[in-house]
């Protein structure tokens, strides 16, 4: 029995001595975040350990005394891309050296993590991410896309248009005012305005809500000058189209009479495809009305400022120009051609420049009202979700609320993120 408990004994003694004398290197692991990277070494106890860096090439090396390695260390498959090796080595009997070769030098930090319930003491290496702001956050500012608008000159070429008294012809003082209104347009930060009709020809309807799509047309303003039979007509109007008929019976005879420039140049446009086309129409075209009633409003208000109205609401009428599903239009009658001494002024280079000042103040307005991505840029920030990372706390940091931080990265209710995720941070 003494026997017994004496061996009993000497094996506590001697396991206890051996464990005392030695460290056991047990694995290594490595963790990159957004800040640093991190290795980890699993180890038995405490180590006795020694860090330093190797120049050229790049090496960090890790010494721990009175330590051994139980099986191999071997670099993670996910390791760091600017960790390209590690090797193991003895030093003497009791020592045991990790050397990482680097791509480059990095200054390491590190630190003992004691024995939890979970997990054995570990040895933690941090290496930081060198130019870490570039890293972490990146600012980066994105264009936003410009309000493009379509500035369309009403007729050309064979088709004149109304004419004036004196024989002043539409298509031609409309082109100036259009003229006038693009370069007025182009000078606005992120808005590009471009002219449908660079000349003295004749294009369909149709094509000139094709060439408004094609350049991917955020607006389309086409420009005319009234004509009516009695002469004492005057003032400005704006139109929207209408599915519903004209407002009034003068936007009716207006609508035909606008209409008929295609007929004139032998473009026929009543063709089959047209209940097709209405019913496309008819499904696609509120929302873009919405908006075209929103400009047109604005434009009639800064109208009001410079001269008479004809209308002092926005008229509704069934112009074929308008008909274009997917881009807002609007049609201004500047003012009466028919009338003579509105033609004199129509024919006013000053008088030209205060139509199209007010045309672009109405569409200007109507976009910082309508906030339509009108701000020149949109700063943003991007966030690289590393481990313990919660959405709270990412939006605590960067200083946005939690609902912004969901919506600027579609976050549903679930609240998932990942690690490595990059988040977008509206700033
Ligand atoms: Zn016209």
């Amino acid at each position: 029995m003494k026997k017994i408990i004496i061996i009993w004994l000497l094996t506590i003694l001697y396991s206890s001595f051996s464990f005392a004398a030695q460290t056991r290197v047990n694995g290594v692991r490595i963790r990159t975040s957004s800040e640093n990277t991190r290795l980890v070494f699993d180890v038995s106890r405490t180590p006795e350990y020694k860090i330093f860096q190797l120049k050229k090439p790049a090496r960090l090396v890790v010494d721990f005394n009175n330590t051994k390695l139980t099986g191999q260390l071997k670099l993670p498959k996910s390791s760091a891309q600017f960790i390209t090796g590690l090797r193991t080595a003895r030093r003497g009997k009791n020592s045991l050296r990790v050397v990482f070769d680097l791509q480059k030098n990095i200054t390491p930090k590190s630190f003992i993590l004691k024995a939890t319930k979970k997990a054995a003491t570990r040895l933690v290496i941090d290496l930081p991410n060198k130019n870490k702001k570039a890293q972490v956050v990146k600012a980066s500012t994105r264009k936003i896309k410009p309000f493009i608008v379509a500035v369309d000159a009403g007729h050309g070429g064979k088709d004149p248009g109304a004419h004036g008294q004196r024989g002043t012809l539409e298509k031609t003082v409309v082109f100036q005012i259009a003229q006038k209104l693009t370069n007025i347009i182009n000078k606005n930060p992120n808005m590009q305005a471009f002219m449908v009709r660079k000349g003295d020809y004749f294009i369909s309807l149709k094509e000139r809500s094709r060439i408004a799509r094609r350049k991917n047309a955020d607006l389309f303003i086409s420009i005319h000058a009234d004509a009516f039979s009695s002469p004492k007509a005057s003032g400005a109007s704006v139109f929207t189209l209408s599915r519903r008929g004209a407002t009034s019976e003068a936007a009716r005879w207006l609508a035909n009479h606008e209409n008929a420039a295609d007929l004139m140049g032998g473009v026929r446009l009543d063709d089959k495809d047209d209940i097709l086309a209405s019913v496309l129409l008819d499904l696609s075209q509120s929302a873009s009305q919405n908006i075209s009633q929103l400009v047109a409003k604005e434009v009639l208000a800064n109208f009001g400022r410079i001269g008479k109205l004809h209308s002092k609401t926005v008229q509704k009428a069934g112009f074929r120009v308008l008909k274009s599903p997917d881009v807002p239009s609007i049609l201004v009658e500047t003012a009466y051609i028919s009338n003579p001494e509105e033609e004199r002024r129509l024919k006013s280079s000053r008088y030209q420049y205060k139509l199209a000042n007010a045309i672009n103040k109405g569409v200007v307005s109507y976009a910082k009202k309508h906030t339509i991505a009108f701000n020149t840029t949109v700063k943003e920030t991007s966030h690289k979700i590393a481990r313990g990372d919660t959405l709270l706390g990412i939006a605590l940091k960067y200083g946005v609320s939690l609902d912004q931080l969901k919506r600027a990265n579609t976050i549903a209710r679930s609240n998932k993120i990942k690690i490595g995720q990059f988040l977008t941070i509206p700033l």
